[in-house]
């Protein structure tokens, strides 16, 4: 496979936080790697994963120099904006069977109406029994959310974008009543639980103790009549822990310790035990520490504030259909190679990690010698808007960190864009940075 098909099969497999982390420590075993816990000591050449409840993971490679050194850090996040299925979620309505969710993340609301879409995740049943579930991907299984005919949405299409679609009626179709109920109350959703429960072995109060996912069905595909860009979901920012991943498991410097951290609940503000605003890399860091000389607080302070990150994360690409929100000169261009933000944050940087100007030479000085395509950039006009990322949790223990990513159009959309290039830029610019 090359290495766009091994991005598009990551893609593909990994839809969601624990699909991802799954589909990462089955490549990186492939490639030597070992569960932490499953080890008493580390030495040089060693390399190891740390997995926090299936959904967030610290992979590393152990250096023959002194970690207290500090580390040359990839970090990127593996959640995706989506719909989460409610814990009471299964209801009918007039003879129409619907799954109640809940969004997750920055979405455009209506760009979630009316097309296929998949449900993926677990169900735990009260016994601790596990169920995986990924229904919707097939053609003999879809469901969707409905939206009101033009000929009758006079009203609707008064409304502003982010009120046209409200939160609460981004429902599933998911079943149907028929005559043959006789107006029996409710017989639809009994249909659908009783082949929910066939198909699954789970039943209604099961949903209490669930983590479904409604993410867009169906796969990554090449976009365009050249096959230069891929139009795919959740490339935010998965786009960036593919790259990420590789370059490390490809990673050939010895000498420093390295790692690659990939991160649930960005999303949401990195909130949580699995997200980055926790001590999970403080934890991680711990546990390799211990192995390798014993653990010692202030030598795993002088590790972390001596360490190197980028913080993998995309970037807005300039859009020429709404070129009037970008300062072009400071904007990312789709295939123009990997992008740096030396900060991010919204209005007057409020949010921002703002990246030291000499950490930033270093980096430059590192591409060029590598020959990396890269751009520096910031995401839109000064007031137009803003986000963040991880880089201000690392940034917390003094290490030195920048924003570092693939431009992608239709960011959070169902499906996103990016361009081939871009992805290998990434990769050479994180296998460089892991160089360093
Ligand atoms: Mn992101
Ligand atoms: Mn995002």
């Amino acid at each position: 496979m090359d290495d766009i098909a091994r991005y598009r099969a990551f893609l593909d497999e990994g839809k969601t936080e624990r699909e991802c982390v799954r589909k990462i420590i089955e490549l990186a075993e492939a490639h030597g790697f070992r569960n932490i816990e499953d080890t008493e000591t580390l030495v040089p050449g060693d390399k190891v994963y740390f997995v926090q409840y299936s959904k967030s993971i610290a992979l590393f490679t152990i250096g023959s120099g002194s970690v207290e050194e500090g580390m040359n850090i990839l970090g990127a996040h593996i959640d995706s904006p989506r719909l989460d299925v409610k814990m009471n979620p299964l209801y009918e309505s007039d003879g129409i069977v619907y799954l109640d969710t809940h969004y997750y993340g920055g979405i455009k609301k209506y760009q979630w109406v009316t097309l296929p879409l998949a449900i993926h995740g677990v169900v735990v049943r009260r016994d601790g029994e596990k169920i995986e579930v990924c229904l919707g991907e097939d053609d003999e299984m879809a469901f969707c959310i409905s939206d009101i005919l033009p000929h009758m949405a006079e009203e609707q299409m008064k409304k502003t974008a982010s009120e046209f679609i409200a939160g609460e009626s981004l429902d599933l179709v998911i079943g149907l009543g028929s005559d043959e109920d006789d107006g029996e109350k409710d017989a639809g959703r009994k249909r659908v639980l009783s082949i929910i429960a066939e198909k699954l072995g789970i039943e209604e109060k099961d949903f209490q103790s669930a983590e479904l996912e409604v993410v867009p069905a169906g796969r990554s595909k090449m976009l365009g009549f050249d096959g230069s860009m891929i139009l795919a979901y959740g490339q935010d920012d998965r786009v960036c822990a593919f790259t990420s991943l590789e370059a490390l498991l490809e990673n050939t410097n010895d000498e420093r310790t390295c790692c690659c951290l990939l991160v649930d609940k960005e999303e949401i503000g990195s909130v949580g035990a699995t997200g980055m605003d926790s001590v999970f890399l403080e934890n991680a860091a711990s546990e390799v520490l211990a192995r390798l000389s014993g653990y010692d607080g202030l030598k795993l302070r002088r590790m972390l504030r001596n360490s190197r990150m980028l913080s993998s994360d995309v970037n807005a690409a300039y859009d020429p259909l709404n070129a009037s929100l970008y300062d072009k000169k400071n904007a990312s261009t789709l295939g123009g190679g990997v992008v740096f933000n030396k900060y991010t944050g919204s209005r007057g940087k409020s949010g921002a990690s703002d990246a030291n100007a000499e950490f930033i030479a270093t980096l430059r000085s590192a591409m060029d010698a590598e020959g990396v395509r890269y751009q520096m950039s910031e995401m839109g006009k000064v007031d137009t808007g803003g986000g963040g990322t991880i880089a201000k949790y690392a940034a917390y223990y003094g290490m030195q960190v920048i924003d570092c990513g693939v431009a992608v159009l239709s960011m959070h959309a169902p499906w996103e864009i990016t361009a081939v290039s871009d992805v290998r830029s990434a990769k050479a610019c994180y296998k460089a940075f892991l160089g360093i």
